[in-house]
């Protein structure tokens, strides 16, 4: 299995700066219905909230989401020690580029077929 401890790290700490950000664009959106929007999330457990951001938000936020969306399938892959496997081909992605961004799903031979 792979080690994933220091890569656990990593995807927490960029995961809290993600909510983090998420929050404060919300907050200071002109947009009324993101500032109550900010409000239930904070309300709520930060597990939730891709749930309960989903199909409020328009595509500015595109970004935001889906990198949220990618630590957190990280995060649960290494809960279930799956991390660090290409999802194409399932052999291990090097230590090199999950160094370079720990969501990384595949491999570098898969990588480029996209
Ligand atoms: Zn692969």
């Amino acid at each position: 299995m792979i080690n994933a401890q220091h890569h656990l790290l990593r995807l927490n700490t960029e995961l809290e700066q993600v909510r983090q950000c998420l929050l404060t664009t919300l907050s200071s959106s002109s947009n009324k219905s993101h500032h109550s929007l900010a409000e239930t999330l904070h309300k709520n457990n930060p597990e939730q909230w891709l749930e309960l951001t989903q199909k409020q938000l328009g595509t500015e936020y595109k970004d935001i989401i889906v990198r949220l969306e990618q630590l957190e399938a990280a995060v649960c892959q290494i809960d279930i020690g799956q991390y660090g496997y290409c999802c194409d081909c399932e052999e291990k992605i090097d230590s090199q580029r999950l160094n370079a961004d720990p969501t990384a799903q595949r491999c570098g031979n898969c990588e480029p077929r996209l």
